[in-house]
């Protein structure tokens, strides 16, 4: 079942359109790596389906709902940043609960959620701690953290482990990929490391200059690249 589709997705910026009608569909639980050049619109696009971009043209829809006109809280959607976007003066725990406090949601029920998402992300004794006193890998933990509480129907990622070394981007692909197996989210893991994306998706759409070159299995793209763009971004055998 298609979770969420894209179809014919344009997005500009004043006279410069970035997006050039963009169609795909992710399936329910679906683990799908977007990949692509710097500047090719990777980001645009998942702020799009986030609903920090309006678009100009063409349709998202979630469970067959259109959601272009809804305000990104009320998209069911949650987004995890490049920089992790953590509050500094806040503890772990009031990081994590902050969406839900602002959705109104009782203390019992945040303080519930908090503690189930901080065990599964081995986070159960740095909730008293500030960002400041934790490691790279885990405050990108703490801002996963704050995506799992809201129980999204989409988690989105935008190149979340391009601020850590690389032997640590490493383990935490793993750990992305465990976690996600685990809770069956449909996922849009946004990265320009094509090493990271054969490794985790299940799905890969290669974007170039916005629009969308291939999308397929990630063995599918390296035997089969659609053109030269592809094969040599795979780095298939040529
Ligand atoms: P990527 O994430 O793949 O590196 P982006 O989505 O950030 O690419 O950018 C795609 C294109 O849109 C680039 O040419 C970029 O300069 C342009 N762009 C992104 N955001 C804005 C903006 N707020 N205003 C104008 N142009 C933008
Ligand atoms: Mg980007």
């Amino acid at each position: 079942m298609a979770r969420v589709e894209l179809q014919d997705l344009r997005k500009s910026y004043a006279a410069l359109e970035v997006l050039h009608g963009i169609n795909v569909t992710i399936e329910d639980g679906e683990f799908l790596a977007l990949v692509g050049p710097s500047g090719c619109g990777k980001s645009t696009l998942l702020r799009t389906i986030a609903g920090l971009e309006s678009i100009s043209a063409g349709e998202i829809r979630v469970d067959g709902r259109a959601i272009n006109d809804l305000a990104p809280r009320d998209r069911d959607i949650a987004m995890v940043f490049q920089n992790y976007a953590l509050y500094p003066h806040m503890t772990v725990a009031a990081n994590m609960g902050f969406a839900l406090k602002l959705a109104g949601m009782p203390a019992a029920e945040i303080d519930k959620r908090v503690t189930s998402a901080a065990a599964i992300l081995d986070l159960e004794r740095y909730l008293a701690r500030k960002p400041v006193a934790l490691s790279g890998g885990q405050r990108q933990r703490v801002a996963m953290g704050r995506a799992i509480v809201r129980a999204p129907k989409v988690f989105l990622f935008d190149e979340p482990l391009s601020n850590l070394d690389a032997k640590l981007r490493v383990s935490m692909r793993a750990e992305i990929r465990d976690l996600q197996k685990r809770l069956q989210t449909t996922t849009v893991y946004v990265t320009h490391d094509q090493v990271e994306a054969m490794t985790m998706a299940d799905k890969i759409v290669v974007l170039n200059g916005g629009k969308v070159e291939q999308v397929g299995h990630p063995l599918e793209l390296y035997r089969k690249p659609a053109n030269l763009f592809v094969a040599t971004f795979i780095g298939s055998p040529q």
